[in-house]
């Protein structure tokens, strides 16, 4: 058994004030496989309070020195490779290749990434050459709240606290609770490669008492938060008592266009876009739309793949989906899928219940209903569960008015030959990312979403001027 309790707080590793034990679940065994300590309100206040302090001097830091220290992390990060690839397959059930290859292989493209803007970014430049006396400087937003979920659990960390640390900006990240095994790694290689004490702090622990204390506290001047829309809103009102700038990266309901024209392989690349990962990324492709022409074939061609879709161990080698998270999203889950079937949606694959041979773990049946109305809650809710809706479509405008028939406006992708209507479409869907053909969204290219998907953007130079404050001086000579 893993015994992790200690918090990460000004440069050492600490116990809590008022232990507080909880065990980490294993979603493969649904057995424990560590123990942590959930912060309080004391754990916070020392955690900021130390971050406060070495704001003062990190904040005026070099960029040459955050450089220095961001590459020796780097390095550090993929000597851990494999430890973090275990944690991560523990914590949260995701397969071995994907783990090894997808969640751990983000933290590093994440970090390389960031040193290369970084490296480029001019803090200090003349408004134009038309003002040259205008003087603009980026300074850091200073004591930050880092906040993330359980999902990919080092994208997320990797995401927020290096741009952070690359601003000059300094920390408290609280992982979440469910998965914070790979997240206490990180801040291991931060003290191995020797950050100022001070400037990273982890304090684990839930939301309701340890989020809420972070994101109220009157010294946290910056809330960088990862999760469900639910959190996104409670952490708003916190953040808007004192005017704490808040970056949000929330749910998602992406809709996959698939016009009739699309490509061969379209149809079974929407439907593992949407499986993989047990179905848990925000930007999953959940709504898949298809032209009315080739709906019948369509939905064929999808019962065969998500029967044929193979669920197993995360400790197995190949390509297949592990567990959902834990006993309450499975429940969640199934609840959903019984909810479409109850609403009249046609189950075409998976359903209720676990997989053959699977009942230890929280493993769910890849799931297809086809005949969906948009107006169903399948439709609407975000499920986080390997589930997909189909739902048919006449003609181009119905299809962007359904995709864009949505709380949310995170991806939505687009399957067509025809670059005119490509661009089309994608100008008129509500959403942070357009996904066309496969092509992927790139590692440092702003990710973030629209209405309630969230506030501000991710990765690349945008995430690194979420964590920045620009400053106007006039007369500077
Ligand atoms: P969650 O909101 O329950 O928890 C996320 C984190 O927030 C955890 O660390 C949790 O402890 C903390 N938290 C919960 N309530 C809080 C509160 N009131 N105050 C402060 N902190 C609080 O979400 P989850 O179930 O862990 O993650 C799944 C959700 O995250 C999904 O909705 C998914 O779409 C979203 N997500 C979004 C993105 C994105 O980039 N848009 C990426 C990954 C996940």
């Amino acid at each position: 058994m893993i015994e992790k309790k200690n918090f990460y707080i000004n440069g050492s590793w600490v116990a809590p004030k008022n232990p507080k034990d909880i065990q980490v679940i294993n979603p493969a065994t649904e057995k424990s496989c560590a123990v942590i300590s959930l912060g309080g309100k004391e754990d916070v206040n020392d955690a900021v309070l130390a971050a406060k302090e070495a704001f003062k001097t990190w904040g005026f830091s070099s960029k040459e020195e955050r450089l220095s220290l961001l590459e020796s992390f780097y390095a550090l990060y993929k000597k851990r490779w494999n430890d973090i690839t275990d944690a991560i397959i523990q914590e949260m059930g995701a397969p071995k290749d994907f783990a090894l290859k997808l969640q751990t292989g983000t933290g590093a493209s994440h970090t390389k990434s960031f040193i290369r803007y970084l490296k480029e970014f001019e803090f200090e430049k003349p408004l134009g050459e038309h003002a040259k006396n205008q003087r603009l400087i980026y300074e850091p937003k200073g004591v930050c709240a880092l906040i993330t979920p359980w999902n990919w659990p080092i994208n997320q960390v990797t995401l927020k606290v290096i741009p952070a640390l690359a601003s000059g900006c300094t920390m408290v990240l609280k992982p979440s609770e469910l998965a914070p095994l790979s997240a206490m790694i990180i801040a291991e290689l931060i003290d191995e490669a020797k950050f100022p004490k001070g400037v990273f702090n982890l304090v684990n622990g839930d939301g309701a008492t340890t989020g809420d204390a972070l994101t109220s506290h009157p010294d946290v001047n910056m809330i960088s938060f990862t999760g469900s829309t639910r959190a996104g809103a409670l952490i708003s009102q916190n953040a808007a008592k004192d005017f704490k700038r808040v970056s949000l990266e929330l749910g998602g309901k992406g809709a996959n266009i698939i016009f009739k024209d699309a490509d061969a392989e379209a149809i079974e690349r929407g439907a593992l876009r949407c499986f993989r990962n047990s179905g848990q990324s925000c930007n999953a492709p959940t709504r898949m739309l298809v032209e009315k022409p080739i709906y019948d074939e369509a939905v064929e061609r999808l019962r065969k793949y998500a029967s044929e879709f193979k669920v197993d161990d995360p400790n197995k080698e190949g390509e297949h989906i592990g567990p959902v998270i834990s006993e309450t999203q499975f429940n969640k889950i199934q609840g959903l899928i019984q909810k479409g079937i109850d609403e009249g949606a046609k189950l075409v694959a998976g359903g209720p219940g676990k997989p053959d041979g699977l009942n230890d773990g929280y493993y769910v049946k890849p799931t297809v209903f086809a005949d969906v109305n948009n107006d169903m809650e399948i439709a609407r809710t975000e499920i986080f569960g390997p589930v997909l809706s189909v739902i048919p479509f006449e003609t181009e405008e119905e299809a962007i008015q359904i995709a864009n028939d949505t709380d949310y406006g995170l991806t939505n992708y687009i399957q067509t030959q025809d670059n005119d209507k490509v661009q089309r479409v994608a100008r008129k869907l509500r959403s942070g990312m357009v996904d066309v053909n496969g092509a992927g969204i790139a590692v440092d290219a702003p990710f973030g979403g629209f209405k309630h998907s969230g506030i501000g953007r991710e990765a690349g130079k945008e995430g690194l001027l979420e964590f920045l404050e620009v400053k106007s001086v006039g007369g500077w000579n």
